[in-house]
């Protein structure tokens, strides 16, 4: 049986486990098909990569916005100190000059699929004979009396890399010693659902060595959280987690969630009329599919896109597939790691459709690592298979949550966490 250190060294140090043999021989090339695909991240690199491995002849068409794509993984440990925002962006040179991908710089405003269209910003109207649609997530900032998309410069959410971070990082590094930061953690799903204690950790990291009476408050809309028993063991033993000098305290507030925020004086008001005052406040709001994903009326009532597990194809819309964050890929959860298996997946249903032939029975794979310092880091692994209904589901006795908790092997898993954000980017964008 694989023993669990077996099964990351594996999947930390390629995300291509899941790939067979024709990997790296091209199948039946699908004459001149167009695929465009909507979204430059993990889940649409990776896609536009794989299908071009696969198919030499496919016309194959990323449109995203930016230049350059800034990774959300290791964000977090720019707020730890020691990595800078800069660091963390990747161009599509690659992807462009060695795999022919067209690249278009614009957003796409809308999607028609009746026409088999799209239409970017600037008018471009393009036609598609399979579309990817992979543009992450937005989010939901009318819930709550206080909030909208202007008061993310001065409550940074920094839940989408790059600009966001600098503001967060450059309020943390303005506090004063003896502060309080309060990171409010959102109600499932949302992208990274360790992302908000990793986040604590680093911050803690940080006030230790330079602001040591400052503190981390988590608001969790959550009762329970990913890899908790882990964190609250390396909160314990590195940040005083339960006593009453503790450096990060966790309030679950499900029952109790917070109605106001008042951005310029960083106040919060719950339901029940508790009031809490930050010195610097990291509000995560509530989470669903990215607008046009939304607006093409690809999302069901949850806020998120449904797909065939097996092809990722939409329920909603025929030769549509749906990919990353945006889609519904439960239980899988929303990471780049997550993102970049459902890629490959499609990769091959897409090439498979196109050249009318049938589609592999899929396995996914997932690992996220989280520091707690910067140099001990813990991890949950998961395989999921596709049963009988065509869902996805975890397999029994693959992966799990890190064993060992002795430093040797956390250090150890530190060390992985920085080869995966290396591996992951490569095999996506390289
Ligand atoms: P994204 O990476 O968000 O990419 C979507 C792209 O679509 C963007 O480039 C956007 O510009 C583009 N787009 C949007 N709308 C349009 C449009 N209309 N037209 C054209 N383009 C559009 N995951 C891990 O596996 N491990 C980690 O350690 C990890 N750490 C994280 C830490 C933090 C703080 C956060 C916030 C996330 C972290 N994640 C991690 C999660 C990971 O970043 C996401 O799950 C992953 O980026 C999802 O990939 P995606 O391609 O679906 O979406």
């Amino acid at each position: 049986m694989m023993t669990r250190r077996h099964f990351i060294s594996l999947t930390g140090s390629a995300a291509g486990l899941l790939l067979p043999a024709c990997q790296t021989n091209p199948i039946k090339p699908s004459q001149s098909a167009h695929v465009i695909i909507i979204g430059g991240g993990f889940g649409g690199a990776t896609a536009a990569k794989y299908i071009r491995r696969l198919s030499p002849s496919t016309r194959i068409t990323l449109i995203e916005p930016n230049i350059t794509y800034t990774r959300c993984p290791g964000s977090n440990w720019v707020l730890g100190g020691f990595k800078q925002v800069d660091s963390l962006s990747l161009t599509y040179q690659t992807l462009s000059s060695q795999y022919d991908i067209k690249l278009i710089h614009q957003k796409v405003s809308s999607i028609d699929p009746d026409k088999h269209t799209i239409t970017t910003e600037h008018q471009q109207t393009l036609r598609y004979d399979r579309l990817i649609v992979a543009p992450g997530i937005d989010f939901k900032w009318d819930t709550i009396e206080g909030l909208d998309e202007s008061t993310a410069d001065l409550i940074p959410h920094a839940w989408k890399a790059g600009h966001q971070t600098t503001i967060l990082n450059n309020q943390i590094k303005a506090m004063q010693n003896g502060g309080t930061v309060i990171i409010c953690a959102p109600p499932n799903p949302y992208k990274c659902p360790p992302g908000p204690y990793e986040r604590a950790s680093m911050m803690a990291y940080y006030f230790k060595q330079y602001k040591p009476k400052s503190k981390v408050i988590i608001l969790d809309a959550k009762s329970q959280f990913s890899k908790q028993r882990l964190f609250i063991e390396g909160w314990k033993r590195h940040y005083g987690f339960g006593t009453a000098n503790s450096m990060i305290e966790w309030v679950s507030i499900p029952d109790n969630p917070i109605t106001r925020i008042d951005a310029k004086n960083k106040t919060i008001e719950t339901v029940f009329g508790d009031h809490y005052k930050a010195d610097v406040l990291n509000y995560i709001p509530a989470q669903k599919s990215a607008n046009i994903a939304e607006q093409s009326g690809l999302c069901d009532a949850t806020g998120w896109c449904p797909v065939a597990h097996n092809s990722s194809e939409s329920l909603i819309h025929s030769d549509i597939h749906v990919i990353g964050d945006a889609a519904n890929y439960n239980p899988l959860p929303k990471s780049a790691f997550a993102a970049n298996s459902e890629a490959k997946v499609c990769a091959f249903a897409v090439v498979s459709l196109l050249n009318e032939q049938e589609i592999i029975q899929p396995t996914w794979v997932n690992t996220c690592y989280s520091l707690i310092t910067q140099d001990q880091a813990i991890s949950v692994s998961m395989v999921y298979k596709l049963n009988n209904q065509g869902l996805a589901y975890k397999v029994n006795g693959a992966g799990g949550v890190t064993k060992e908790t002795n430093q040797k092997s956390l250090s150890l898993e530190a060390d992985q966490a920085y080869q995966w954000f290396n591996s992951i980017s490569t095999d996506s964008f390289g």
